[in-house]
């Protein structure tokens, strides 16, 4: 599994954790750079777009970090 891009530092993140948490029915997705960690649950219902993939897509880390200094910027 590739580390995912984070938005912030635009490259590979320090580190991801994982683990399955139950009474959220999913799998829980701890991204770790610059100091911060960013939590992304990946739900059943999500799992079943990736069914097919062997890739979990992330997308971009930290985006909505990103986002909130952008939506400062204008
Ligand atoms: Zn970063």
């Amino acid at each position: 599994m590739e580390f995912p891009v984070c938005a912030v530092c635009n490259k590979p993140v320090d580190r991801i954790e994982w683990f399955d948490d139950h009474s959220a029915r999913g799998r829980v997705f701890r991204v770790f750079c610059h100091g911060k960690v960013e939590e992304q649950v990946l739900t059943d219902r999500m799992a079943l777009h990736m069914v097919r993939g062997t890739e979990i897509a992330f997308g971009n880390a930290f985006t909505a970090h990103v986002k909130a200094i952008e939506d400062k910027g204008r």
